[in-house]
């Protein structure tokens, strides 16, 4: 897919759906001369028109065929409802299973039962020709003996484990006794990339729903590099306004694919684009993830992704009163302004403050009601590192609050800045994080 057809899309997309009439604000079209001179989108335009005009912004998007509504997380914007049909699908995996053909060579595929939307794709693989997976039941998936004569019995090549709460508890070294070449993850941590064994190749996806779920593969060779596999995708990004085809910057992306198409929508990652021919023979186009550029919106806020007040509750219940809350803008070491929520809880074990990782985790499960699995497998990232904040402070390190409020919790402070007692406990998330304070926010 090129610029050139993609604005052919955008002009047929303008006569076909109000959304984009509205987007393009009545642009004729000899004002699409170029691609780049088409206005970007985000969930933020999306949820503006779907509050103006009290419909879906895919209307009247007619499909034919078997489809499903899917809905995103919400955690970095509103959540969003995506149309996906069966083509979709079919279109989503053609080039994914060219891709792991390229890896890892003809191979069977082993896979834990998947979110039943996705387990479409099992039938429509088989309807492809492709040889079906081997779907582990989900109560034998902690069975190891099971598993381990599963694997022999069918010896797949590849586990495709999307959900992640699989190959997280391999037991040490398994999965390369019994010659598995790869695994397929969202997301891998150092301790299982450790567990699972260097002759094991840990493949990890990146995308979202909107991408297509899956856009691109790490490289099997080098970790951090995604290898974009699916064509019928246009990747640039938007440096310091400017819309370029490759460089630093906000993602922009359109996805013709799609019976409602995408067309120059960011989705608030931040990644370095580049064309390349790579060690482990992919050459085309891939991408490096730097960080997200998102904002928790709370309740208050402009749509309701993380509930504070069911996070301070499960907080408190197991840690008392000694607790304060602030919602923060914050600049990171790269100039990347990010909101976070920042917990503070007074601990009695706490003779000086220490972060708490699996609270942030914890809390980010509790404020958005969906398990850090499988946020983990539709954002393919894990945010509540870095926008749910947990310290645990010493005893009377939180001043006293002159105003008795019952809750502490920050959320629209009444000054831009934070008052100036606090100082210290923010001094306190400043070392932790890398993060400068730079408000409370409205
Ligand atoms: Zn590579």
């Amino acid at each position: 897919m090129n610029e050139e057809s993609a604005l052919n899309l955008a002009r047929e997309a303008k006569n076909k759906f109000p959304f984009y009439r509205w987007l393009y604000n009545d642009m004729d079209d000899y004002e699409f001369k170029t691609y780049s001179d088409l206005p970007t989108f985000s969930r933020d335009e999306i949820s503006i028109f779907e509050h103006t005009f009290d419909h879906n912004y895919f209307e009247p998007l007619q499909i034919n065929e078997p489809h499903f509504i899917a809905t995103t997380s919400g955690t970095t914007a509103s959540p969003l409802k995506v149309v996906i049909s069966n083509s979709d699908i079919k279109k989503f995996l053609i080039p994914f299973k060219e891709t792991l053909h390229q890896y890892f060579g003809e191979h069977n595929i082993a896979s834990l039962p998947l979110h039943e939307n996705l387990s479409n794709c099992y039938s429509l693989m088989s309807a492809m020709g492709e040889k079906v997976p081997y779907i582990i039941p989900k109560a034998k998936s902690s069975d190891w003996e099971s598993v381990r004569s599963i694997i022999k019995q069918y010896e797949p090549l590849v586990i495709l484990d999307c959900p992640d709460n699989w190959a997280k508890s391999f037991p040490e070294g398994m999965l390369s006794s019994l010659n598995v070449k790869g695994v397929v993850m969202c997301l891998a941590s150092k301790e299982t990339m450790e567990r699972i064994g260097s002759e094991t190749k840990i493949v990890t996806m990146y995308g979202s729903l909107e991408l297509g779920c899956v856009s691109a593969l790490s490289c099997p060779i080098n970790q951090e590099v995604y290898h974009i596999f699916q064509r019928d995708l246009l990747l640039g990004i938007l440096s310091n306004g400017q819309y370029k085809s490759e460089g630093t910057g906000e993602l922009i992306a359109t996805v013709s694919f799609r019976a409602f198409p995408f067309i120059k929508y960011s989705n608030g990652d931040i990644i370095t684009l580049y064309d390349d021919s790579c060690t482990c023979g992919f050459s085309g186009r891939s991408v490096i993830f730097r960080e997200r550029k998102f904002s928790i919106k709370l309740p208050d806020a402009n749509g309701c992704n993380v509930n504070y007040h069911d996070i301070y509750k499960s907080i408190s219940s197991e840690y008392g009163e000694g607790i304060i809350m602030f919602y923060l803008n914050v600049i990171n070491k790269n100039g990347i302004k990010h909101r976070i929520l920042a917990i503070f809880i007074e601990n009695e074990s706490s003779s000086r403050p220490s972060l708490a990782s699996d609270l942030a985790v914890k809390a980010a499960d509790v404020g958005t009601g969906m398990d850090s699995c499988l946020r983990g497998r539709i954002m393919c990232g894990d945010w509540s590192s870095y926008a749910i904040i947990s310290i645990f402070v010493p005893k009377g390190s939180i001043p006293p609050d002159p105003a008795a409020r019952k809750k502490r919790i920050f959320v629209n402070g009444v000054a831009n800045a934070v008052p100036s007692e606090y100082n210290p406990l923010i001094a306190t998330l400043e070392n932790f994080t890398n993060y400068i304070v730079e408000s409370s926010v409205q």
